[in-house]
């Protein structure tokens, strides 16, 4: 499983820049290391100036070189750094003279793929890696360093380590006679059952704060024609994403664009005026509005006469727009103009407190991948059926089966067919 293919790629971004950071790792570094430099590699994890040639003795560049030897490296093997000047002739050369060593461009994540098989990471750890990179906001990053720092792969290593001793168990009581065993196993066994059970179960039911930080939350603005949805988005995303227009129903389809309010991504989505319509395209956008509003995690409901379809709640919020206009509003409605930015900020710390809530992560780690709550719900049942199976030796098959579940999420069992899925996210140099 392991591979002997000595890999490299620029691991800094795309396009002409001040450095370009080229990585390898590979049984062929070292080698790789010493034909480029002319001479021994600089000390292990000490940055170096060196002057790098390609076979034929023409000069590549002037580079910081690093040799980060195997195995206390990220991917486990022997490994380094060329900190290359950024042009692309430079980085072109590089690369080539390290194909003509017998290097290859690495694939997608293949680094991170390597530290995997490598034993230097669980997979939760080598997606939390992936989520760091794509972190555009401040709570994803730290749900992201979170999860790397190895605290859900502990949770659920811990999990794995308890039914792994809850199937010694089991085997004992069907390999021994009863006068053998402490009169309590069988009572033992049922009691850690239950208490896993309800650890699962509690940790399921976390109102998927992980998964809406890691995706982003969405909100819609819903409201009669004309109301100021469109001019709300505007003024709440700064910039014109929404045409404004005085005629009636002129938003036909949803808009949407994307946000940060407190810390968190999220998706607001202006929707077509929600009145009843003769026009098709009109009315076509109407339901796809009321899709959206249903499948919001919060809804934005939007009046300029004061009157609303239902109240304020924890996902609901009424805004009463065109207080330039005096009118009245419930007090349960914060009063904004959308066009004189009247009320903006308290509307804006309000949602923010929402997208906050929404995604609390405060407590223990949440869970942040529906691959995860797939296995965990598989887990969860097989230990339900443990729990009512009569038989030990169906019991024991149960607990086997959940322990498979648990191990899928970590990578510790079974793990093949999910490997090339996860990597092939990754960009190319991580
Ligand atoms: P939508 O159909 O709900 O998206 O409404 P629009 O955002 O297109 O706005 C409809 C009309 O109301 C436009 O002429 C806007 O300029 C006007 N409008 C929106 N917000 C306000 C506001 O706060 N005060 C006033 N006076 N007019 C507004």
């Amino acid at each position: 499983m392991i591979p002997d293919e000595t890999i490299f790629a620029i691991a800094s971004g795309a396009g002409r820049a001040a450095i370009a950071v080229m990585r390898m790792s590979g049984p062929l570094t070292r080698a790789a290391l010493v034909a480029l430099c002319g001479g021994d590699p600089p000390a292990p994890r000490l940055a170096r100036l060196r002057r790098l040639r390609d076979q034929s003795g023409t000069e590549l560049d002037q580079a910081l070189v690093l040799w980060l030897p195997g195995p206390g490296s990220y991917t486990g093997e022997d490994s380094a750094e060329l900190h290359l000047h950024g042009g692309r002739a430079v980085t072109d050369g590089a690369a080539m003279a390290l194909v003509a060593l017998g290097l290859r461009p690495a694939e997608p994540g293949e680094f991170t793929r390597r530290a995997f098989l490598n034993g230097r990471m669980d997979l939760v750890e080598a997606e939390a890696v992936h989520d760091l990179i794509a972190a555009e906001t401040e709570a994803q990053r730290r749900q992201a360093l979170r999860q790397l720092d190895g605290a859900l792969g502990r949770i659920y290593q811990g999990w794995s380590d308890q039914l792994r001793f809850m199937l010694a168990q089991q085997e004992a009581l069907i390999d021994f006679p009863d006068e053998d065993l402490p009169p309590d196993v069988d009572a033992a066994l049922a009691a850690t059952l239950a208490t896993l059970r309800h650890e699962i179960a509690s940790h399921l039911n976390d109102a998927r704060r992980g998964e809406k930080l890691r995706d982003g939350l969405v909100f819609a603005l819903t409201g009669p024609p004309n109301v100021g949805k469109s001019s709300l988005l505007n003024a709440l995303a700064d910039r014109d994403v929404a045409i404004v227009s005085a005629l009636p129903g002129t938003t036909r389809d949803a808009i949407e664009t994307r946000v940060v309010l407190g810390g968190v991504p999220v998706t607001l989505v202006d929707t077509a005026g929600l009145r009843d319509t003769d026009d098709a395209i009109e009315a076509e956008g109407v339901r796809r509005a009321r899709a959206r509003a249903q499948e919001a995690d919060v809804v934005i409901e939007l009046s300029d006469t004061g009157a609303f379809t239902a109240p304020a709640s924890a996902t609901r919020v009424l805004v009463a727009n065109k207080s330039d206009l005096g009118g009245p509003a419930p007090a349960a409605a914060i009063r904004v103009s959308a066009v004189r930015g009247d009320g903006l900020d308290q509307l804006r710390d309000h949602l923010a407190g929402i997208a906050r809530a929404l995604t609390d992560s405060s407590g223990p780690p949440p869970l942040t991948r529906a691959r995860h709550r797939a296995a965990l719900v598989e887990a969860a049942a097989r230990l339900d059926a443990a729990a009512d199976a009569g038989l030990a030796e169906l019991r024991g098959e149960d607990l086997r089966m959940a322990l498979r579940a648990l191990g899928r999420i970590t990578g510790h069992v079974g793990v093949e067919d999910i490997l090339d899925t996860l990597f092939r996210q990754f960009c190319i140099g991580k």
